[in-house]
Parts: structure tokens; sequence; C-alpha cells
């Protein structure tokens, strides 16, 4: 930890911003960061851009929001400022959260601080590209189906989404409301606990928020040197049952089914890397078993169905009366509406839309959005068989204490025809590894294990709802023995 000029501090954030416009906005007031600060006080932070902080942009990524401005500030957000740390800026991210890689935003394209010509992964990937960077040591992003722990593993840092509400949600843009939380992108498993102690709790003003329930561990517990436990870890067969599954519920060409199936199929250096993370956990004296999740076969399907349901619904509020930019002239209100959405939605959301719609019409709901929901329930109950409930008190000890998963089947992906580019489809089925923690509620943390070709490689730990507590203590201890790696460029400018 050098003394720093503020001066040095804002280059340097500078600098690397050029490189890879991570920010949307960034705050002109720049204090500097204080070496002494104690906990979270004096640090500076960044927030995606669809979680509100008053005052500043709140574009959502989408040409419809690009003018608007935060009335009102998160809970999430307002607890971080309670306890002394300061909004450094907001962050890129994909329209609405509706991506893998950033690209789909429709304000700027973000760059991987590894590789500039790599995206970041999304869709919270500004926020995971300002802390590989160092531009900032911790940010706000949010999950919906695996857009915190993907770019964090695409950038090598901690991200970790919490348990269905653990952390409020007000003051985030809704995408898919039963499946999202506000999550934490780190530089280290020591600020994500002491971020996420921060900002959990019980808010009146979400109702779906809640205190972690009296049985589960505390944060700052007796076991932060991370004491033995058992490792469930998705199997090499698992992984290949469920993609061949996947493939042939796939309606459609047996092309797309190929597609699909070599989208979630594991690159070798993931592979590699989730090896590598195996090891070391046993080495650090965890007992790992192979364990199978037969319905994770299901997760994409339901996943999209039920996320691009809750999305039509969430989005009609953007009709041009109430927020976002307006065209020039409509012959009548429906005209104002359609004229509004037809320019301010991206080709995503519009397709996300229309899906959503699609599922959600009369005469199909069972086929599609129940069957779903039934599907959801399934991937709960085996995760459940696993770990235990959200209770507190089965009588059965659960089998597992974490279940160790890949993240994505490949490392931070390319663009355009560089061949190291996945097409948007091929992106969807590569969801697999991340969605389900969403569809069951449960808490994850994804961590960087690896560096292959000068790209990090993560991985992610999954716990019963509420054992926040038992990810940290066993990641802190993982990093212990094998600290995370930094980009070419990157300084520490916090202790
Ligand atoms: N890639 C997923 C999607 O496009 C996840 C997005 C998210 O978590 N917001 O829906």
């Amino acid at each position: 930890m050098a003394s720093t000029a503020p001066e040095t501090y804002r280059a340097y954030c500078t600098q690397w911003e050029e490189r890879i416009n991570a920010f949307i906005e960034m705050s002109a007031l720049c204090p500097m960061p204080e070496p002494q600060a104690k906990g979270l006080a004096g640090l500076p932070f960044a927030v995606k851009d669809n979680i509100a902080v008053k005052g500043f942009s709140l574009s959502c990524g989408s040409k419809l929001l690009e003018e608007l401005r935060a009335p009102y500030t998160a809970t999430a957000v307002q607890k971080l400022e309670a306890a002394g740390a300061w909004v450094l800026g907001k962050t890129n991210l994909d329209e609405f959260g509706m991506g893998s890689s950033t690209d789909n935003s429709a304000i700027k394209q973000t760059n991987n601080p590894w590789d500039t010509s790599r995206v970041p992964g999304g869709s919270s990937g500004g926020s995971a590209a300002a802390v590989a960077a160092g531009i900032v040591p911790f940010a706000l992003g949010s999950d919906t189906g695996g857009s915190v722990r993907q770019p964090a593993s695409f950038c090598g840092v901690l991200g970790l989404k919490p348990s269905y509400g653990a952390v409020s949600r007000y003051g985030l843009v809704a995408y898919a409301s039963s499946l999202e939380s506000i999550g934490i992108l780190a530089d280290t498993s020591a600020r994500c606990r002491a971020v996420f102690a921060a900002i959990r709790g019980k808010d009146p003003l979400d109702q779906t928020s809640q205190d972690a329930p009296a049985g589960a561990a505390p944060l700052y517990g007796n076991d932060r040197a991370g004491s033995p436990k058992v490792i469930g870890v998705l199997s090499a067969e698992a992984i290949a049952q469920a993609l061949a599954a996947t493939a042939a519920s796939i309606e459609g060409s047996p092309g797309t089914r190929e597609t699909a199936a070599q989208a979630a199929l594991l690159e070798k250096e993931v592979r590699q890397g989730f090896e590598l993370a195996k090891t070391r956990l046993a080495a650090l004296g965890h007992r790992l078993v192979e364990v199978n999740i037969p319905s994770l076969k299901y997760g994409v399907p339901a996943y999209y169905t039920i996320a691009t349901a809750e999305a039509s619904a969430n989005l009609a509020r953007f009709d041009g009366v109430r927020y976002g930019r307006r065209p020039p002239w409509a012959e009548n209100p429906d005209d104002l509406i359609d004229k509004t959405r037809e320019a301010g939605f991206g080709p995503e959301v519009k397709l996300r839309i229309l899906l959503g719609t699609f599922v959600l019409r009369s005469g199909f709901q069972d086929r599609y959005y129940l069957q779903a929901q039934r599907i959801r329930a399934g991937i709960r109950r085996s995760f459940e068989e696993l770990l235990g409930g959200a209770e507190y008190q089965d009588r059965d000890a659960p089998r597992c204490d974490a279940i160790l998963m890949p993240v994505f089947p490949t490392r931070a992906f390319g663009r355009g025809d560089t061949g190291a580019a996945l097409s948007p489809f091929a992106q969807k089925a590569a969801d697999l590894y991340t969605c389900c923690a969403n569809l069951a509620g449960l808490p994850a943390l994804a961590f960087p294990v690896d560096l292959a070709g000068g790209l990090p490689v993560g991985v992610q730990l999954l716990g019963r709802a509420f054992s926040e507590a038992a990810l940290l203590d066993m990641v802190e201890a993982y990093e212990q023995a094998h600290p995370f790696p930094h980009p070419a460029g990157y300084q520490a400018f916090w202790p």
C-alpha cells in the first residue's frame, strides 16, 4: 500500500478506463483513497448502472433510459455509504442485465482488463472489469442467472451471489424479480465478507428481504480458518449427462441441438482449472464427494422461460410516459408507447419481451410457464437433498456443506470473426452452471483458480440458503494458500 496523492489515483483510473471503458459515469469528485481506513471507510466502489444512486445515471445500459437520473438511492448503496464508502461511478452492463458479455449495452463496449480484445463477461461486466483493473476494491452487480459470477470469473475476481432475499433489492431495476439478487464483485474474500456484512438484512422497502435465520452460521464466526468440509463435486459424467439432455430437450433442428450441447461443454482450460480447484481444496483438508444433479439438465430452458416471463411484465413500465426518452412526436398514447419502445429497446431486450409474452399467453401457460415452475421446484429439491434446507433444523445431516461447480464453459471470449466469439444462442446454453443457484435461491461464490493463456478461470461453490459464511470461510482459506492473480499494470491502492 503506497501512500498516494489523489492525482496519482485519478490518473491510474483514467489510464485504465481509456482501455477498458468500464464506466458509464464516473464521479468528478475523487477523494484520495484513505490508506489507514478501517473496514469500508474511505473506500471507493462502483455500482452497476441498474442500481439506483441518487443524482447518478440509471441507464440500465439502454438507450431508452440514457438520460435518466436516479431520484433515490438503493438500500444496499445507502448501507455502504453509511459505512463510509463512496460511489466512484456507475458501470456498464448488458441492457437490463440481459446477456453474458456486456456487449448488449446500448451505451458503450467494455473490454476485459486481461485482454482488451475480449469481453469482460456480463451482465455486470463493467463492475467486474473495474475491480479487476484495481480502479475500485469492490463493486455491486446484480445476478439473475449468473451476471455477477460469470464476469467475476472472466475477469479474475470474486463474485458473490447472495441467497435470495439476503440483500434488499430496493433500488435495483427489476429484470426477473424472483431470480435476482444484488451481488458483490471484490478483490479479496475478506473484502467480500465486509461488504456482504454491510449490505445484507431485512429492509422494510423490500418485502422479499430477510435476515439470516437463527441457525445460520455467523458471518464472523470461529471458522475463518476453514475447518474441513464435505464438498460435493459435480462429476464429469453429471456434466456430460446434463449437456446431452439439454440438447435433446431443445425444440429445433439437430444443428441447434448440437450447438447447445457444444456450447455448454467445458473447454480444456476450464476443465483443467476445475481439476486444479479440486486438488487444492482436497489438499486444504476438505473431503470431496462426487454428486450428480439430474435436474440440472432442465436448468437453462426453465431459467429462460421464467426470466423472460418476468421480464415481459417488469419492462412494461417503460412506456415513455413516466420514464425514458420520448419520440419527437406521436399520434396518440399507444403510438407514443410503440415509438418509445421501438427506438429505445435493443434487439436482445425485444426478443426476450416477445418470448416472455409468448410463454405467458393463455392456453400456453401450462405448457411453458407452469412447467418451468415445476422444474424449478425440482431443482430446488435436488439441491436441498444434498445441502439441507433453509430452516436449519433438518433431522438428517445434509450430505454436503457446499457444491463445487464450473462457472462458465469458456474463459473470456472474443468478438466478431476472431474465432474466439460465442454466438448469442451459445451464450444462453452456457448459462447452465450459473442459473441453477438463481432457480433454487441459493448463495454461490465464484473465485479465481487459474490463469490459462493469460486469461482467468474461475469456479464456484454453492451452499444452502444463508450459508454465505461457510462459502466465504472456505474461499478465504483457499485464498490464503493461493492468492488471486492481477492483470499487468495492476496497482493496489488500498490495504
Ligand atoms: N446470462 C444470463 C441472461 O442473459 C444472466 C443474466 C443476469 O444474471 N442478469 O439472462
